[in-house]
């Protein structure tokens, strides 16, 4: 009995056939995807976003940028710290300019990024008026 044709990657610019959840082999989701938000929103591949992290994080010596946290005491496997944009694409910052990138530890980015959406939320109330 012949198995389902198989179908195409669900990558629009990739013509392989899909072997999982859609997607072939070299598009299946990553699991800390999630952390690379930030990128996909502003159209910045993955690849160039992680290239960019770790720039940043030889610039910086594996530093958060708000509170100096060192990544390396978290140790090496376990890597929760963002590569986050300072100014912030909705306030005018550059996406991928080095100057306004930096690294954040889980508890800054957090608190930076609660910051940055109750500035939304007044953003666009204040255009209502
Ligand atoms: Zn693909
Ligand atoms: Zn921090």
């Amino acid at each position: 009995m012949p198995t389902a044709p198989p179908s195409r990657c669900t990558d629009p610019e990739c013509s392989e056939l899909a072997t999982k959840r859609g997607r072939c082999d070299k598009h299946q989701p990553i699991p800390w995807a999630g952390r690379d938000d930030k990128a996909s929103r502003y159209g910045i591949s993955s690849g160039t976003w992680r290239k960019l992290k770790r720039r940043i994080t030889a610039r910086d010596n594996g530093c958060c940028y708000r509170c100096g946290a060192d990544q390396a005491d978290t140790g090496p496997d376990d890597d929760p710290f963002v590569l986050d944009h300072i100014v912030p694409i909705a306030e005018g910052g550059s996406p991928t300019d080095l100057d306004n990138l930096g690294l954040l530890c889980p508890d800054c980015d957090q608190v930076k990024s609660r910051a940055e959406a109750i500035r939304g939320m007044h953003r666009a109330r204040g255009r209502r008026r």
